[in-house]
C-alpha cells in the first residue's frame, strides 16, 4: 500500500493506529462484538461507545449493536490505520521504513509504540522471532535489516559505514543495560556534541544482523526474566533500542559525515495513565501509579499548547521524557503507533489511547541531518586516530633505533673498562628493544581492530587495494631495516659474549689460588695451635713434678726428724707391724676403750653401734711398756675377732633366709588344708552338733550328735599328718636353733647404771639368762 501524501499532515511527525486482532478470551460463542472500524482510506477510524452494553443479554447483543440509538461514535484521522488484518510487514514497510530511511540519510527518528497492556506494543516492536525471513518479524529486526542491505547495496564505495547498537530498560525510574547485566542505575547526560545521552550505556558495533540478533536474544531474556519474575514489569517498564549509524562519504567536495538514530520505543501499559488520559492534566495519584507515562502525557500537552514557550516543557519529570526529549518537539522524526484492543471490555482504554495519539497530532518537531559532525562522529574520531597511530607508527621505525644504535656504540668503549656494567646495559637495550616490537605489535593490531569496525560501501576499507598496497610497501620497509639493525646487534653482542668468556676464565683462575693460599693459612694456624697446647702441657708437668719432689723433701726429712726423736728418746721401731689400712684409731665412729690390764689379760671393746662390750682374750706375745704398743697389738686382736663375729652373722642370716623359705611353704600348705573340702564338712559337722546340743535333749537328736561326732573323728584321723603339726615342729626346732646361735656370739647386755663391766658369768649361768630372754 502506498503512504498517501495529505494536505496539513506532518512528515516529521506522523502517528499510527494499529488494532490488533481479538483474542480468543474476548470471543464468545464464535462471535464478537468490536467497537472500532478503520475506513476503507487506511486514515479513518471510528470507535462505538454502546451505551450500558454490559447490561445487555448475551443473546440480545447483536440487535443491540446495530441499533443506532445504542451507540454513540467517535471518529478520527491518523496517518495510518492498520486493522485487525494487518501483517508485521505492512506495519514495517508503510510506516517504519520510512524512519529507518531518514536515519540512513542522518536524521534522528523514533518510533514510540503507546498503548494498554495486552494490546500488541512488543509484538509490534520486536515480534517474539528472530527467524530469518520470519512473517512475525517485528520493526526492530526488519530495521536492522534494512539497515545492512542499504550499506551492501550502496553503489558508492566511497561510503564507510559504523553501526552501533545499544538497549536499555526504564523501571521505576531507573535506567539499566540490558546488554549489559551489570550496567544499572544509569544516568542521563546531556552535552552540546552529544545531546541527550545515557551515561555508561553500552554500544556495540555490529557488522552483520545475526550479530543484532545475538544482542538482542540477550537482551529480551534480560527483561523476560524480570517479567516473569514480577508479574507485569514489561507493563510497567519501558524498552529502548537504539541504533546509531555514522558515515563518512568521499565527495569530489571532500568528506561528509552524518549521524542517524534509531530510537525503538516499547513504553509500558498506558492503563497505568488512564486518570489522565489523553488530557496531560497533571494529577499527583497518577503520578504516583506511573511518574513517566503521566510525564509523557504532560509532556505532549505542554507541547501542544501552542502559546507555552519552550523552556516550559515538563522534560525533566520523568527519565523517559528527559530520554526522548529530541523525539519530541526537537530535531527528530517521531511516529507514534498507538495499540488499542477491538473488545468492549477495553472500550475505555482505547478511547483514551485514541485522544493521546489524536492530541500527539500537533506536535511539531524541527528535525534536521546530522552532518559534519567533525569531532562528534565517532567514526571521524577512529579515522583521525588511525592516521594518528599511523604517524607515531613511522615516527618510531626511524627515531629510536638510530639513537639506540650510537648509544650502544658508545656503550661497547665503556665495555672495554668495566665488562660488567656493559652486560646489564646491554641486556636492557635488549628489553627496550623487545618492549618496542610489543609496541608496534599492538599499534598494527590496533589500527586493524578499527579498521574491523568500519563498513564501506560493497567492501571493508582493508580491502581496497590501494590501502592494501600502501600496507604491504610499508611494512616491507620497517620489516628490511628492523633486519639491519638485529644483524648489527647480533654482531655487537658475540663480541661482548667472547670478551665476557675471557674474563671468567682468568676470575676462575684467580678464585683457584685464593682457595689455596686460604687452605694454607688454615693449616698453619693449626700447627700453631698444637704447638701452644703442647707447651701447656709440658709446663703442667714440671710443675707437678717439682711439687712432688718439694713433698718428698718435706717427707724425708720429717722421717729424719722422727727417727732422730726416736733415737733420743731410745725406742727401739719394731719390725713386720702391720696396721689394717682402715684403722679403727682413724675410725670417727668407733672407740677403743681399754680396760685395765687385769692378769688374765682380757680386752673388752667397746661398740657404740651395737650398745654392748664385746669380750675376748688377747693373743700371746711380749708387752713392752710402752702404751703405744700395747694399744697396738690389742687393736690387732679385735680386728681378729670381729672379721670372725662378721663369718658368724654371715652363717647365721643364711640360715635365717633358709627358714623363711620354709615357712612360706608351711604357710601354704595350710591355705591348701583350709581349702579343703573335708575341712568345711568338719566345720558343718561342729555347727549341727552344737544345734543339736542347744535343742531340748530327746533321743533323735542324741542319736544325730553321736554320728555326727563319729564323722568328725574319722575326719580329724584322715588329717593326722596334717600341715598343721609340721609347723608346730618347725617352730620348735627354729626356736632352738636361734638360741644356740644366741649362746655362741656370747652377748652381754652392758649395765646401764656405770661403766663397770659385770663380771664373766659361768656358762649354766650364761644359758639361764639367754633362756630368760629368749622367753
Ligand atoms: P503489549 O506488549 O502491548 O503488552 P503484546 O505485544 O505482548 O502486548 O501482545 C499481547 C498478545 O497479543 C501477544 O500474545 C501477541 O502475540 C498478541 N498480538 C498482539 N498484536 C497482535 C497482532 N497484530 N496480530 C496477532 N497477534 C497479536
Ligand atoms: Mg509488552
Amino acid at each position: 500500500m502506498k503512504q498517501k501524501e495529505k494536505e496539513g499532515s506532518n512528515e516529521n511527525l506522523r502517528v499510527v493506529i494499529r488494532v490488533r486482532p481479538p483474542m480468543a478470551r474476548e470471543i464468545k460463542d464464535g462471535k464478537f462484538i468490536s467497537t472500532v472500524q478503520a475506513a476503507p482510506d487506511n486514515q479513518q477510524l471510528c470507535i462505538f461507545d454502546y451505551h450500558a452494553i454490559e447490561l445487555v443479554p448475551d443473546e440480545e447483543l447483536e440487535a443491540f449493536v446495530q441499533n443506532p440509538a445504542n451507540y454513540t461514535i467517535h471518529q478520527f484521522t491518523f496517518d495510518y490505520v492498520y486493522d485487525q488484518e494487518s501483517t508485521q510487514v505492512e506495519v514495517y514497510e508503510t510506516t517504519a521504513a520510512l524512519s529507518v530511511d531518514s536515519t540512513l540519510q542522518g536524521y534522528n527518528s523514533t518510533i514510540i509504540a503507546y498503548g494498554q497492556t495486552g494490546t500488541g506494543k512488543t509484538y509490534t516492536m520486536h515480534g517474539f522471532s528472530f527467524t530469518p525471513n520470519s512473517d512475525q518479524l517485528g520493526i526492530i529486526p526488519r530495521s536492522l535489516h534494512n539497515i545492512f542491505t542499504h550499506i551492501q547495496m550502496k553503489s558508492n564505495s566511497m561510503t564507510t559505514f559504523m553501526v552501533r547498537a545499544s538497549y536499555l530498560q526504564i523501571y521505576n525510574e531507573s535506567i539499566s543495560d540490558l546488554l549489559r547485566p551489570d550496567n544499572q542505575q544509569l544516568n542521563i547526560r546531556e552535552d552540546k556534541k552529544r545531546g541527550v545521552f545515557v551515561e555508561n550505556l553500552s554500544e556495540w558495533a555490529v557488522r552483520s544482523p545475526p550479530e543484532i540478533y545475538q544482542l538482542m536474544r540477550r537482551g529480551n531474556a534480560k527483561r523476560v526474566t524480570a517479567s516473569t519474575r514480577m508479574n507485569d514489569t514489561s507493563s510497567r517498564s519501558h524498552a529502548v533500542f537504539i541504533i546509531t549509524v555514522e558515515q563518512i562519504e568521499e565527495t569530489p567536495e571532500g568528506k561528509r559525515a552524518r549521524v542517524g538514530k534509531l530510537n525503538l520505543v516499547d513504553l509500558a501499559g498506558s492503563e497505568r495513565v488512564r486518570v489522565t488520559g489523553a488530557t496531560g492534566i497533571r494529577l499527583e495519584e497518577s503520578k504516583k501509579i506511573n511518574q513517566s507515562l503521566s510525564a509523557l502525557g504532560n509532556v505532549i500537552a505542554a507541547l501542544t499548547e501552542l502559546k507555552q514557550p519552550k523552556s516550559h516543557i515538563p522534560y525533566r519529570d520523568s527519565k523517559i521524557t528527559r530520554l526522548l526529549e529530541d523525539s519530541l518537539g526537537g530535531n527528530c522524526k517521531t511516529t507514534f503507533m498507538a495499540m488499542i484492543s477491538p473488545a468492549i471490555e477495553a472500550f475505555n482504554e482505547s478511547l483514551s489511547t485514541l485522544k493521546f495519539a489524536n492530541r500527539a497530532k500537533n506536535i511539531r518537531n524541527t528535525p534536521m541531518v546530522n552532518q559534519d559532525q567533525d569531532q562528534g562522529a565517532l567514526l571521524r574520531k577512529y579515522q583521525l586516530e588511525i592516521q594518528k597511530l599511523k604517524q607515531e607508527l613511522d615516527e618510531r621505525s626511524k627515531l629510536p633505533i638510530d639513537s639506540m644504535v650510537s648509544e650502544l656504540e658508545k656503550e661497547r668503549q665503556k665495555a672495554l673498562e668495566d665488562k660488567q656494567e656493559v652486560m646489564s646495559a646491554y641486556e636492557q637495550r635488549n628489553r627496550d628493544l623487545v618492549q618496542e616490537r610489543e609496541m608496534r605489535k599492538q599499534l598494527e593490531e590496533k589500527i586493524s581492530a578499527l579498521n574491523s569496525q568500519m563498513l564501506v560501501g560493497g567492501q571493508k576499507i582493508e580491502e581496497t587495494p590501494q590501502f592494501q598496497n600502501a600496507l604491504e610497501k610499508q611494512q616491507k620497509l620497517i620489516r628490511q631495516q628492523y633486519q639491519e639493525k638485529l644483524q648489527e646487534l647480533e654482531k655487537e653482542r658475540q663480541n661482548i659474549e667472547e670478551d665476557k668468556a675471557q674474563t671468567d676464565k682468568y676470575k676462575q683462575l684467580l678464585l683457584k689460588q685464593r682457595d689455596i693460599m686460604i687452605a694454607l693459612t688454615n693449616r698453619l694456624n693449626e700447627r700453631d695451635e698444637t704447638i701452644l697446647q703442647l707447651q701447656e702441657e709440658l709446663d703442667a708437668y714440671d710443675k707437678l713434678q717439682k711439687e712432688l719432689e718439694d713433698i718428698n723433701q718435706t717427707k724425708d726429712s720429717r722421717i729424719q726428724q722422727l727417727v732422730e726423736l726416736l733415737k733420743q728418746k731410745d725406742i727401739e721401731i719394731p719390725m713386720n707391724l702391720e696396721l689394717p689400712a682402715n684403722s679403727f684409731i682413724n675410725n670417727a665412729k668407733q672407740q677403743l676403750l681399754l680396760a685395765e690390764m687385769p692378769s688374765s689379760k682380757m680386752i673388752l671393746v667397746a661398740d657404740p653401734s651395737s650398745n654392748s662390750y664385746i669380750q675376748t682374750l688377747p693373743q700371746q706375745g711380749s708387752y713392752h711398756h710402752s702404751s703405744e704398743a700395747v694399744t697396738q697389738y690389742e687393736l690387732k686382736n679385735q680386728i681378729d675377732i670381729n672379721k670372725k663375729l662378721e663369718l658368724d652373722l654371715k652363717i647365721s642370716r643364711m640360715e635365717q633366709e633358709r627358714q623363711k623359705k620354709e615357712l612360706v611353704s608351711l604357710q601354704d600348705q595350710i591355705q591348701k588344708y583350709e581349702n579343703d573340702p573335708t575341712t568345711e564338712q568338719a566345720k558343718k559337722s561342729v555347727d549341727l552338733i552344737l544345734n543339736q546340743l542347744t535343742k531340748p535333749a530327746n533321743g533323735n537328736s542324741l542319736a544325730t550328735v553321736a554320728q555326727e561326732l563319729q564323722k568328725l573323728q574319722k575326719i580329724l584321723s584322715d588329717k593326722e599328718a596334717s600341715p598343721k603339726k609340721a609347723v608346730l615342729k618347725f617352730q620348735q626346732e627354729t626356736s632352738n636353733l636361734k638360741q644356740q646361735e644366741i649362746i655362741n656370739k656370747l652377748i652381754i647386755k652392758p649395765s646401764k647404771s656405770n661403766n663397770q663391766l659385770n663380771p664373766p658369768p659361768n656358762k649354766k649361768q650364761k644359758q639361764k639368762s639367754i633362756e630368760d630372754l629368749w622367753n
